[in-house]
């Protein structure tokens, strides 16, 4: 055994870090000195003990001075054990300590060599048991100073030993070895007593260190996040909270002290972080709900279980981006104006919806609404009216479909209907329902709005089941609806994507065209009944269509109105049609056809103005068609641009008169400066006594308003004859000349016929 390991076993010698050392020390002497009471009484009843037994034997006297000497003995070390610590120098006191430990040993060593040496057989029993009773008592006593503890054992031993020696006992050799063994094992257990007790010490203040170190960290941690520190006891019960937990949780820290941890969240948002506690598994971040006073907020938790049956963790506020991520997900999926849900959540829906479908063949119905009129609303009442209409729009589809619908904004002025378990038959009732809806006057501003919306419906599974493939054929429908007049409802028909694709294919003809000017103007005569000559000419749009060869506008207007072809397009035919008439003879007008989308665009006035100031034509030699529509939608934005048209001086005529609503009180409206009755009336006039009698009023009461009556389609003499009697003052049609291309205008104009030469000319053509 070395030297070091011998030094450790019996001695106890430990290594201490400096910076525990003294701490170490102080703890050792504090232990010493909390015994010597239990010394004091020790060595009381030793001092009775042995009076009692040696009274009136020779040794008496002895034990007696021994008595008092340890009473002496007793009082310095109860006097030193009641010195506050620190008062001597550490050094001063351990050898005190060492010291008085070997005088107090020396003293009884010395009695207990008389006591043997002289005693007699019948105190030796007495006497072997004080002795052994003094090293144990002695080991335990000074193990906290295991140097003094072998000092004291060895003298006890000593004195023993030569007690035994002088008194020439015969079992001197045998008791002295029982002895030693036994010094060695108390010696030995002190040591080790004191090892582990410096060793405990030492690791007590190695978890001080760590815990000053964890609190200061906490400290640091908490002064610099917004987190803090939560911990709990084995029963769920809130420890000593920190300023910033009090703080977060709006309760007083005498609250939250002992309080249930659990019972600040709210219970619903509970039952994850439940489980996670009773398997008792760590956890990071989970996202808890809790109500402070009326507001609710989220918390993120991560815990730890700890040794104590216990939890230790971290909390943080995470309401401000909880709610941040709130508002991205509103914002990603409802529309923001209309509070809506938006196509992607309509999609989802489907999905739901067609899964459902499958399970429980349940069918149901997609509507895809658009309205009417919005753009135009949008362009002539500014962008804050446009809103408010489609709120209101919401609102009353929302009205409408009822809660149980789920109702969509696709964008723009497009919505969506899903009605779940529908069948096709309640599905127009639906459809009918909306489109009543939408047709009933809006007043924003004070301002009455009339926009009214087209519907396409598209059924599942009958139409489709994929989300995609529903509202392709849903959209396809809604465009047909568009394309019969709008403010109507249409279901899907297999035919539909057939067309669409025709449609698909015109739009992109159409736009190629327009940017290789592939289109043409023809000019259709508009002859006076009275002198027979022709007063003007009507520009008609005409199309040569590779591979369809010349097409109508009525095939292909609808189209680029709907397309928003037709602004540039028209602006292309106006200034085409004032280019060529300013060739003609003075007195002979052009007319030119706008449509209702050509009178939202701002530029038109200008495109006008440019035209015929390019052209130097006058004014009043243009003549603007429009048709009833354009007074039905945007009627005052309407009657603005045609009063501002109508102060250049250009003429504006009402273009295919008889065949909108309530026609008579447009004639009200503007001061038109001509009529053009429909070709409806004109075609049977000959044959008809009510297309008379409506031809008859109508010459009339324009008459009264001071403006001139051309009738269209004339085709016979007959019509012809029959017009010029009832007083109409112009007419135009086949029976003059069908529209002809420019070149033929200028060769017409430059042999200034008169009207019927163009129609035998016309005729064999
Ligand atoms: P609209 O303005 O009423 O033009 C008269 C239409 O009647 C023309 O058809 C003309 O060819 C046709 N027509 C003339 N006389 C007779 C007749 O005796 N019998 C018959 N059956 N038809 C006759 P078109 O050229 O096919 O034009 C159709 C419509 O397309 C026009 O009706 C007009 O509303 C529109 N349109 C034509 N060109 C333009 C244009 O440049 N811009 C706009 N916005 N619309 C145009
Ligand atoms: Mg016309
Ligand atoms: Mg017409």
């Amino acid at each position: 055994m070395r030297l070091v390991d011998l030094k450790t076993t019996f001695l106890g010698e430990v290594d201490v870090p400096a910076a525990h050392r003294d701490a170490i020390n102080a703890a050792r002497r504090t232990t010493f000195h909390s015994l010597a009471p239990l010394a004091a009484l020790h060595s009381l009843l030793n001092a009775l003990v042995l009076t009692f037994a040696f009274w009136g034997h020779a040794g008496m006297p002895l034990v007696f001075v021994w008595c008092y000497t340890s009473a002496v003995l007793i009082f310095i070390r109860m006097r030193e054990a009641r010195r506050p610590a620190g008062q001597l120098d550490p050094k001063v006191e351990d050898g005190r300590i060492v010291r008085y430990t070997l005088l107090s040993g020396a003293l009884w060593s010395g009695m207990i060599a008389v006591l043997i040496a002289s005693g007699g057989a019948e105190h030796a029993l007495l006497l072997g048991i004080f002795t052994a009773v003094m090293l144990c008592v002695g080991a335990l006593l000074h193990s906290s100073f295991p140097i003094a503890s072998l000092g004291y054992s060895l003298m006890i031993t000593a004195g023993a030993g030569l007690g035994m020696m002088l008194g020439g006992h015969s079992w001197s050799f045998n008791a002295l070895l029982l002895l030693a063994a036994g010094v060695i094992a108390l010696q030995r257990f002190a040591a080790a007593s004191h090892v582990s007790d410096i060793r405990r010490r030492l690791a007590t203040a190695a978890m001080q260190d760590a815990k000053d170190t964890a609190a200061l960290l906490l400290q640091d941690f908490e002064a610099h996040s917004s987190d803090w520190v939560w911990r709990i006891d084995a029963h769920g019960r809130l420890g000593s909270p920190s300023q910033r937990f009090v703080d977060a949780s709006g309760l007083s820290c005498h609250e939250l002290e002992g309080g249930s941890f659990l019972a600040l969240f709210v219970p619903e948002s509970l039952h994850h972080l439940q489980e996670l506690l009773r398997h008792r598994r760590p956890f990071r971040d989970e996202a808890l709900r809790v109500r402070i006073g009326s507001r609710e907020v989220w918390w993120s938790l991560s815990g730890q279980p700890a040794a104590d049956g216990g939890w230790r963790g971290v909390c943080s506020d995470i309401t401000r981006s909880r709610d941040a991520e709130a508002r991205i997900a509103y914002v990603t999926e409802y529309d923001a104006l209309t509070d809506l849900p938006n196509r992607a959540v309509l999609v989802r829906q489907l999905e739901i919806a067609e899964e459902a479908g499958r399970a429980s063949d349940e069918s149901f119905a997609l509507f895809v609404i658009d309205l009417d009129n919005f753009k135009a609303l949008n362009d002539t009442q500014g962008h804050p009216v446009g809103d408010a209409y489609l709120r209101v729009v919401a609102g009353r589809l929302r009205d409408c479909v009822g809660q149980t619908a789920f109702l969509a904004r696709l964008g723009g002025d497009e919505f969506a209907v899903l009605h779940r378990d529908m069948r096709a038959d309640e599905a127009g009732g639906v459809a009918e329902l909306i489109v009543d809806a939408l047709l009933a006057p809006v007043t924003l501003n004070g301002k009455e709005i009339l926009a009214g919306g087209s519907v396409g419906v598209a059924m599942a599974p009958e139409n489709g089941s994929d989300p995609a493939i529903l509202m392709k054929n849903a959209e396809l429908a809604l465009y047909r609806a568009k394309a019969q007049g709008r403010g109507c409802a249409r279901f899907f028909e297999p035919g539909m994507e057939e067309n669409a694709r025709v449609r698909a294919d015109l739009e992109t003809d159409l736009r190629t065209a327009l940017a290789s000017e592939a289109m043409d103007v023809y000019f259709q005569p508009l002859v006076n009944t009275r002198t027979r000559k022709v007063s003007g000419y009507e520009t008609l749009l005409r199309w040569n269509r590779p591979g369809h060869g010349l097409v109508s506008p009525a095939v292909f207007i609808s189209c680029a109105e709907e397309t928003g072809i037709i602004v540039p397009l028209g602006e292309w035919v106006i200034r085409k049609a004032i280019e060529e008439a300013a060739q003609w003879r003075d007195d002979v007008t052009v007319a030119v056809n706008l449509s209702a989308a050509q009178m939202h665009n701002p530029s038109l006035v200008a495109t006008v103005v440019g035209a015929l100031a390019a052209s130097q034509l006058d004014p009043s030699r243009l003549e603007i068609e429009i048709v009833e529509s354009v007074l039905m939608d945007e009627t005052e934005h309407n009657i603005r641009t045609l009063h501002a048209l109508r102060q250049l001086g250009v003429k504006i005529a009402l273009d295919d008169f008889g065949t909108g609503y309530s026609s008579l009180s447009y004639l009200r409206a503007f001061p038109f400066d001509k009529i053009k009755i429909d070709q409806r009336f004109v075609r049977d006039i000959d044959t008809s006594v009510e297309n008379q009698a409506i031809v008859r009023a109508v010459i009339s009461l324009a008459r009264d308003l001071g403006m001139r009556v051309t009738a269209e389609g004339v085709e016979n003499e007959q019509q012809a004859a029959i017009l010029a009697g009832l007083g109409c003052t112009e007419v135009q049609g086949f029976l003059y000349s069908r529209p002809i291309p420019a070149s033929e205008v200028e060769k017409v104009e430059a042999d200034k016929r008169p009207a019927p030469s163009i129609l035998k000319l016309r005729r064999k053509a």
